[in-house]
């Protein structure tokens, strides 16, 4: 079997650059040791390798449709929700008392990597029924919790997040469906959805979808948005389930992730369609930003591993391609040595070590955000405080880096094949059409990079970014003293320098009320703070490798640990430059994109 993922690379990002056993201390965790972790991931591997792996290529061949009313999907689905509920994959994260093994997140998320990697259009279909099950255990009654996430957490049943209506993408408070309160308690929805992921398919025989909607009277906008549990069917007082009106109507067929289905949903068409309110009428929003922004982790770690299956699978076809010769001293072709392998190719190798730089620096972002997800939830003093700050603040950069970055790297892995990467042979150009979405889901880039200027940058009077700039001085201090690292670390100091000074000109508009030049060049901001932050991530990286190649009892082998300080170096030369042009643009006052006159003509 062709690699797609790197075990070790994963390993050394858990443990030695992230440090995930300190997660063993809290009582939440007690239950665990490390080679419990291990064994986990080793089982997800084996997994992945039987059953997830072996249908990638075939999911996009014979994608999901709707006929007749029902959405059909690949027949593999069925036992994936089977295999996953007997042996608690889909409860992971989940409390024990809520019927899940109480994992932490960081390990559930390094075991969703192994699966993304191997067949992206699967894992989607679990994560949003591990998402919605734990919306109900967080904010839900018993009655909720008791009917509706067991049969969740064992496979029989699926789960969905239904945000999106025709009007209604990027800006939710401009949402319609409509719950009108009704005697007994529940709600009568009526409305539609689109763009529903799994909102119906074979796998599961019922779906529970977490639905937005406005109570009759409800305030406008966001503050008037609540949220239900609508069954398709819902379970009766004698514990039979009767059909609840609410159906998929059509699909949308797509240009990746065919395999995966999407949906528009109907409620209420032809007879009341019942909800259950989750919590209290109009916090809808608030309890959705939970699995919103566990989903924006997925969305990233979804990003990154398409695109480390898309990079073993061009660094293999680079190690066995021959054509051309290397190139001599003197300049000149000799025909007469035979070919050599695209490998030895300099322009090849910068191609392979972007990918590698964008993958492993993404995947050790997503892995730190997860672990600060988990010391949020289980330390009650500063630690756990300082890491929800840190949290919400690289959430939006961690699911856009790998998104946008992403893509780059798999354009660049499918360049690696020439010609052969555009053919359906070759799995490059799937991945390179399953990866595009990433950008779009769950905030766009757009949104995602208001949201990190807008809400995170200021939030708590700038606390969380003095939080990551205390760390980033922190890892400035630690390089320092090793002699080939020092002068990385002064590199980084001057980079972060730039996002400072990004900061202090955008924030004299805010200071003056003007918010459209604060925020018109967000994305730009977006990718010159991204950019520092995957540094940090690599010399985080850099500086572990060197730690393990001073020690004796290294877990991996010494190239292992060079090529890791390697990688770091490209990074260094090939994309931190970058932050200047992105400073230059921030520091432009030329106002291109405003609209100063409503009557100019630029388009
Ligand atoms: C395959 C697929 C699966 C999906 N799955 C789900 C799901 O399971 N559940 C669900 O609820 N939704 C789902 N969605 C919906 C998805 O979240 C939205 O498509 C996304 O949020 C963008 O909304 P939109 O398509 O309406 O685009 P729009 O909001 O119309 O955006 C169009 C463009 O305008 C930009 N834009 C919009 N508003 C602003 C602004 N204020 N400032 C600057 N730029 C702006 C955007 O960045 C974008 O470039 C899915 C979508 C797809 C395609």
């Amino acid at each position: 079997m062709a690699q797609y993922v790197n075990l070790d690379t994963l390993r050394f990002l858990l443990y030695e650059v992230h440090h995930a056993e300190k997660l063993l201390q809290y009582d939440r965790y007690k239950d665990f040791d490390l080679s419990a972790f291990d064994m986990l991931l080793d089982s997800a591997k084996s997994w992945a390798d039987q059953d997830f792996y072996p249908h990638y290529r075939t999911m996009d061949e014979q994608p999901a449709y709707f006929k007749d009313g029902i959405v059909h999907t690949h027949p593999i689905l069925k036992k994936i929700f089977k295999d996953a509920g007997e042996n608690g994959w889909i409860g992971m994260y989940i409390d024990q008392k809520d019927g899940g093994l109480q994992l932490p997140m960081t390990i559930s998320n390094a075991i969703f990597h192994i699966l993304e990697a191997a067949n992206n259009h699967i894992p989607g279909y679990l994560g949003l029924t591990s998402g919605s099950a734990h919306l109900i255990t967080s904010f839900g009654s018993d009655f909720l919790k008791k009917t509706y996430v067991p049969p969740m957490l064992s496979g029989q049943w699926a789960g969905t997040m239904a945000l999106t209506e025709p009007q209604a993408g990027s800006s939710l408070s401009d949402i319609t469906t409509s719950a009108t309160l009704l005697d007994d308690g529940t709600y009568s929805i009526k409305g539609q959805k689109i763009f529903i992921s799994g909102g119906d398919h074979e796998g599961a025989d019922n779906f529970i979808h977490l639905t937005l909607a406005r109570i009759d009277g409800a305030p406008s906008g966001t503050k008037g948005i609540s949220l239900f549990v609508v069954p398709q069917y819902k379970v009766e007082a004698d514990g039979n389930t009767t059909y609840n009106h609410v159906k998929a109507v059509a699909d949308f067929q797509k240009m990746g992730q065919r395999g995966y289905s999407t949906v528009h949903l109907v409620y209420g068409e032809d007879d009341i369609c019942h909800g259950y309110l989750v919590g209290e009428p109009n916090m809808g929003l608030k309890y959705m930003f939970q699995m919103m922004n566990g989903a924006r982790i997925d969305v990233g770690l979804s990003a990154v591993s398409i695109a480390t299956a898309a990079y073993y699978a061009s660094l293999q076809y680079a190690q066995e391609r021959p054509q051309g010769r290397k190139i001599q001293s003197s300049g000149k072709k000799d025909t007469a040595e035979g070919q050599t392998l695209i490998i030895n190719h300099p322009d090849v190798r910068r191609m392979l070590l972007l990918q590698k730089v964008i993958i492993e620096g993404g995947l050790s972002l997503l892995i730190e955000c997860s672990l600060y997800n988990d010391l949020a939830q289980c330390d009650t003093n500063e630690t756990g405080h300082n890491s929800q700050l840190l949290l919400e603040l690289l959430t939006p950069i961690a699911k856009t880096y790998p998104a946008e970055m992403g893509r780059v790297a798999v354009n660049n892995g499918l360049q690696v094949l020439g010609g052969y990467g555009y053919c359906s042979d070759f799995p490059l150009q799937q991945y390179l059409r399953d990866i595009r979405i990433m950008a779009i889901y769950e905030g766009t880039t757009g949104i995602q990079s208001m949201d990190l200027l807008g809400r995170k940058v200021p939030m708590e009077n700038g606390q969380a970014l003095q939080l990551l700039l205390a760390q980033m001085i922190d890892t400035i201090k630690k390089v320092s003293i090793y002699e080939n690292l020092a002068p990385y670390g002064q590199l980084f100091e001057q980079s972060l320098n730039k996002v400072q000074r990004a900061i202090e000109y955008l924030t004299a508009y805010a200071i003056q009320g003007d918010y459209e030049h604060y925020l018109a060049d967000a994305t730009i901001f977006m990718e010159l703070t991204s950019n520092v932050v995957i540094a940090h991530q690599w010399l985080k990286m850099a500086l572990a490798a060197k730690k393990a190649l001073q020690s004796e009892d290294r877990t991996q082998t010494e190239q292992f640990y060079k090529a890791k300080i390697h990688a770091m170096q490209f990074y260094f030369k090939y994309e931190l430059p970058k932050t200047s042009a992105a400073l230059e643009t921030l520091l432009s006052s030329d106002k291109l994109t405003l609209i100063e006159d409503e009557n100019e003509i630029i388009f």
